[in-house]
């Protein structure tokens, strides 16, 4: 849909205008689409991009998330997560406790692991190596997407090392993929605010940059709606989409809204619907070289997610399982769905479903209907 009457009335006729010609959008164009009064304007420019890029499709993955222990040293104040060592309701997995959850049932037909904990002060490389290896012994054709940068860098911290060599280890032991989280909100200022132990945002884009070098593509993530303002969050995007200009090594952006129940930020409020779309919105225009956007239904809940389809976003991430990290903070989704769930989500929005691998490939099922091609191209 575009309507150049529609962007005239709301001053936005030269945005639109850069949409169509696939012309990058400035931090100025994002803080107007932002205060832009009609969420529908700028999902409609959002979603124009969107079926640019994936046309009809929308992808899900079959998949699972472990975390092994909320066992975490630095204490970010947004996270309801995390404990001290020896506090209630802390917990570390044991190797057999991770096994045996990809040998369940329901993880049967699952082609990604999803695995990530906290920055624990007591466990070695070694660790997480023999937990790699063994999945792959187990599971031989999953894809392990393991350990976001923060966790990277704690590692190589941990074990007085550099993280190119932690990465070629644990690429060694069978990492593929980076998961997203942990970016937070580069801002300086906001993370001296929530989270001023946690690697800095610079830090973080540091280590993408060095996975991407080895090879090791990964996602991104924004946690929004807390303390930062929208022009940090643009800032975070352009951050984000300057890095992606150098490596190519980006997926799959996700925009998480801030969980606030159990949390130590003081007067905390859940974000808005129209807030979470208009974030998926922007994220989708600002990142014109990040091929996939993700509705992330855990924590956006399941049923604005299903509306993000419409606003720009191209894949509802997948069956999980199991969640931990958003369902402490006062998630209100289920843990998990199922294929026939997520695949009924998607048409009944109006879109094709497609199963995807980690790499964003279609999955052909030898019981279904092979799935057609995808274009795999990054986004004009
Ligand atoms: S957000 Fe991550 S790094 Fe921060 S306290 Fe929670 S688990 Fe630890």
């Amino acid at each position: 849909m575009f309507e150049p009457k529609w962007y005239q009335s709301l001053g936005l006729e030269d945005i639109a205008a850069k949409v169509r010609d696939g012309v990058r959008l400035s931090l100025e164009d994002g803080e107007r689409l932002y205060r832009c009064p009609s969420p529908l304007a700028v999902g409609a420019l959002a979603h124009q991009v969107r079926t640019r890029c994936h046309g009809n499709r929308t992808f899900y993955v079959l998949n699972r998330h472990i975390n092994y222990s909320n066992i975490c040293v630095n204490g970010c104040l947004f996270c309801a997560f995390s404990r001290e060592a020896g506090a209630p309701g802390a917990f570390q997995l044991s190797l057999e406790d991770i096994l045996g959850k990809l040998t369940e049932p329901e993880a049967a037909a699952i082609t990604e692991v999803h695995i990530v904990g906290g920055c624990h002060p007591d466990l070695p490389l070694a660790y997480f190596e023999t937990m790699l290896r063994e999945i792959r012994r187990i599971r031989p054709h999953l894809v392990i997407k393991a350990f976001t940068a923060v966790e990277i860098q704690h590692f190589a911290d941990r074990e007085k090392t550099s993280v190119g060599a932690v990465l070629a280890r644990l690429q060694a032991a069978g990492l593929e993929l980076l998961p997203g989280g942990g970016a937070e909100v580069f801002s300086p200022r906001v993370r001296r605010l929530l989270c001023p132990n946690k690697l800095s945002g610079a830090g973080w884009l540091a280590v993408a940059r060095e996975a991407h070098r080895m090879g090791i593509r990964s996602n991104a993530t924004m946690l929004y709606g807390h303390l930062e303002s929208h022009r940090e969050r643009l800032e975070h995007l352009d951050a984000l989409r300057c890095l992606q200009d150098e490596t190519g090594g980006f997926l799959c952006f996700i925009p998480l809204p801030f969980q606030p129940d159990h949390t130590l930020i003081e007067n905390a409020r859940a974000t808005t619907g129209v807030d979470d779309l208009k974030t998926i919105a922007v994220s989708r225009l600002m990142l014109d070289n990040i091929p996939h956007i993700k509705a992330y239904w855990v924590m956006l809940t399941v049923k604005v997610a299903q509306t993000a389809l419409h606003f720009g976003a191209d894949d509802l991430d997948g069956t999980v399982i199991e969640e931990k990290i958003g369902h402490m903070a006062g998630a209100e989704s289920d843990q998990a769905l199922t294929r026939s769930q997520l695949e009924r989500l998607i048409r009944d929005a109006g879109f094709e479903p497609v199963e995807r691998d980690s790499y964003f490939q279609p999955v052909a099922r030898p019981d279904q209907t092979e799935a057609a091609p995808a274009r795999h191209h990054p986004c004009p």
